[in-house]
């Protein structure tokens, strides 16, 4: 109940305003945010790397509704992909396609993702494409497999929560994508999503095994300890090298799990993100634990 009230507030422009002008909010969504420039992530990426941490760099902003916010978007990528290369960091990318005009035109979204697929390959530099909501599953599949056709260095977000997703991680791992496997953080009706989390946790599990089995090279994203341990099991069992798969985290989110995988030697990669547009992709976080809630509320309140 919550949780969809956090998750369907991450909609709404009034509360967006209100939030972001909040510099108590501000403060607290800090802890999941690498800042609002490119120089202040540059600076959470080197910390990142000396940890011993990869990196997946994410300019915020979503659901854009022209064309010249898209092309900005695409323009932010692109300074990121060459920051990235110009500097020598542990980093690739990730995007959304609403950020690239998905709402406006799936064409335009396509286009938009090329450059940043070209650049990310002249660099070699992997693009991850996120999963957002239910309605853009199909449309942003169709699209990665169009960019696959030209650019081997693009993977995919896939969310254990919706029916479909089974199939598709299917589907991914007979044309050689890279899936990034996660739980799932939007909204979803039951007609399309299993609205009990033991059932995504379930479906999480099941399809581990798919993606460790038969994906050229799974990112396992989560930071639930069962599915951890789950993946070392299954790693020793498809007789998985430690290099041919990562573990990915939030930033901010169990950073204790996040060091013990390094220590243990497993690759780590941990999605950064960064950029003025942090309201949806906050609230996602507060819905995800409702201690996150409790803590932002108790430091507007201590103001
Ligand atoms: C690298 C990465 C990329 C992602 N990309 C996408 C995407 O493209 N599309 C999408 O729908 N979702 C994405 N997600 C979010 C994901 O779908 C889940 O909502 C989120 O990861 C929580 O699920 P979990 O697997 O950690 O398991 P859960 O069972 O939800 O959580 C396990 C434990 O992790 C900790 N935890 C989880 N979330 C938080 C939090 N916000 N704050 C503090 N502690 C927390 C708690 O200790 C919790 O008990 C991504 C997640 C990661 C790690």
């Amino acid at each position: 109940m919550l949780k969809a009230t956090l998750l369907k507030a991450a909609g709404s422009a009034f509360l967006q305003r209100q939030v972001t002008a909040n510099p108590i909010a501000r403060r607290v969504a800090d802890r999941f945010i690498a800042g609002n420039t490119l120089d202040e992530a540059e600076h959470a990426i080197r910390a990142l790397n000396a940890g011993g941490m990869s990196v997946a760099l994410d300019y915020l902003g979503e659901n854009t509704e022209s064309e010249a916010q898209a092309r900005e978007s695409t323009s932010s990528y692109l300074a990121a992909i060459d920051r990235i290369q110009d500097r020598g960091m542990d980093a690739n990318i990730s995007v959304k396609l609403t950020a690239l005009g998905l709402d406006i035109r799936q064409e335009l979204a396509l286009e938009e993702a090329s450059k940043v697929a070209a650049r990310g390959k002249e660099v070699g530099a992997m693009v991850g494409v996120d999963m957002e909501a239910a309605i853009y599953a199909g449309r942003t599949l169709d699209i990665v497999e169009a960019l696959k056709r030209d650019y081997d260095n693009v993977g995919v977000c896939v969310q254990s929560y919706l029916y479909r997703s089974r199939d598709d991680l299917d589907r991914l791992n007979r044309l050689g994508i890279p899936v990034r496997l996660v739980k799932g953080a939007y909204q979803e009706s039951p007609e399309v999503a299993y609205p009990e989390k033991a059932s995504v946790d379930h479906a999480y599990a099941r399809m581990l095994d798919a993606l460790l089995a038969h994906n050229p090279y799974p990112m396992v994203a989560t930071h639930d300890p069962a599915m951890v341990r789950l993946t070392k099991t299954l790693v020793a069992r498809h007789h998985r090298d430690r290099d041919t798969f990562e573990f990915q985290m939030l930033y901010g989110v169990r950073r204790d799990l996040q060091q013990q995988v390094v220590a243990e030697g497993y690759r780590l990669r941990v999605y950064l993100p960064y950029g003025t547009q942090w309201y949806p992709y906050f609230m996602r976080r507060l819905a995800e634990r409702p201690a996150n809630l409790y803590f932002f509320l108790s430091n507007l309140v201590k103001r």
